[in-house]
């Protein structure tokens, strides 16, 4: 893999004007194990100010902490001054950075030796902390003494865990055992940035990776309501098995925070989600598929369109894999809800209200009163046709809507 033009052109722009610069952080772990790194930064000797004298063109994206971007083809490169962070603050921020000129005094602040490489425009690699080595041996490294990197920054315990997860790595020992010992301090890391590496984890190719924060004992520090998501060992091990079996099901976020709090149920899992501020619509599919799941749902079309109408297509569609692969629900039935889905939208059966064949404006034309009674005749209709489809025709609804007052 090679690194792209425009990457190419930023490091050439800094090198002519006599700064060092280098590709540097994921891009460069991802790049050697040859998958397609998400961005691309690049760190430099020179200053910001510096940085924004290069570039006809910049976005002052974090200056206090060095970072500038420069914008190619609608793409962002960040470009960050080689740094020495400061001491932190309330383990979350370093209270302030030092610019250096020295690249290893950056990488040294970096996490994980495999996140702690820098390339250059010409290929050379810098490597102080034996990255290489540990990328090809499969480990996930802390970059000098584990416990002081982690009481600095205590959400690098779950970067850790995210990464073995993502790339299917161990975690060295001694960094292993500082996790432990450092757990507590996750109670400090905000929800926001908490959940975005439960999510990562979640999504990557190993989410049972994630039990790691109970065999580590950082479940408490997560959250309050962990432990009992892990509290008993049969608990934990069918957890972690279906955990297993979710990297088969959609890398979506719905889907596997679900797959994982599936046993809180519904509202406690809801909690937990909204504990972490995933957004509304993650929210709302993922409780439904924790209120479905355990739903068994007869393959008789009734049934299936009475599903179909909680929710929509392609949350059911999802729902019926995660059947499929969460409940070893037998494959014949699994087939036959989804040909039964496919012949009711084949047919166009109404599964939704809003696809019902009257409205309230139709029954009040016909002379029923305005009002909340409006409504629950509305719903009743629905209910029936959910039952019997073919009565979804304006005419045989308005006689059973007048048949009823
Ligand atoms: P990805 O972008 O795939 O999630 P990444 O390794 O690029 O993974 P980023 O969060 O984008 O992770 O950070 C870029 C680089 O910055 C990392 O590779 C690492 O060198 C450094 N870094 C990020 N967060 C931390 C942290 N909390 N402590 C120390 N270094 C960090
Ligand atoms: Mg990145």
């Amino acid at each position: 893999m090679q690194i792209p033009k425009q990457v190419e052109w930023i490091l050439l722009q800094l090198e002519e004007h006599g700064y060092e610069a280098y590709a540097v952080g994921g891009c460069v772990r991802d790049m050697l194990l040859g998958r397609e790194p998400e961005d691309w930064d690049i760190t430099t000797s020179a200053r910001p100010e510096e940085v924004r004298q290069v570039f006809a063109r910049t976005i002052d994206t974090g200056l206090q902490h060095g970072t500038v971007t420069v914008v190619l083809d609608r793409t962002g490169y960040e470009i960050t001054t080689y740094r020495i962070d400061g001491e932190y603050e309330d383990g979350r921020h370093p209270k302030e950075v030092a610019f250096t000129r020295d690249l290893k005094e950056d990488l040294k602040r970096r996490d994980f030796t495999i996140n702690a490489m820098a390339l250059s425009r010409s290929g050379e690699l810098v490597d102080p902390f034996g990255g290489r080595e540990d990328l090809k041996a499969g480990v996930v490294r802390c970059v000098g003494d584990p416990s002081e990197r982690f009481s600095e920054d205590a959400l690098r315990l779950l970067r850790a865990v995210r990464f073995a997860a993502q790339l299917d790595f161990t975690i060295e020992e001694r960094t292993k055992l500082a996790l432990r010992a450092e757990a507590p301090r996750l109670s400090c890391v905000s929800r926001e940035r908490v959940q975005a590496e439960l999510t990562k984890t979640l999504l990557s190719r190993h989410p049972e990776r994630l039990c790691m924060i109970r065999e580590a004992g950082m479940a408490p520090y997560v959250s309050e309501s962990f432990p009992d998501l892990f509290a008993e060992t049969e608990a934990a091990r069918r957890l972690e098995r279906r955990l297993r079996l979710a990297a088969a099901l959609p890398s979506a976020k719905a889907v596997r925070w679900a797959a994982f709090l599936l046993e809180m149920g519904e509202d406690a899992g809801g909690r937990i989600l909204k504990e972490f501020k995933l957004d509304n619509e993650t929210i709302r599919c993922a409780r439904a598929l924790i209120r479905w799941l355990p739903v068994r749902i007869a393959g008789d079309p009734r049934a299936v369109r009475q599903a179909m109408s909680a929710m929509d297509d392609g949350l059911f569609d999802c729902l019926l894999e995660m059947k499929e692969i969460l409940d070893g629900e037998d494959g014949g039935h699994a087939a036959r809800l989804k040909l039964l889905a496919e012949e009711i939208r084949g047919k166009g059966d109404c599964i939704r209200m809003k696809d019902l064949a009257v409205t309230g404006t139709d029954l009040i034309a016909a002379g029923a009163a305005p009002g909340p009674a409006l409504g629950q005749t509305l719903k009743e209709l629905f209910a029936h046709v959910l039952e019997y489809p073919e009565d979804n025709v304006k005419e045989i609804l308005l006689k059973a809507a007048s048949d009823r007052d």
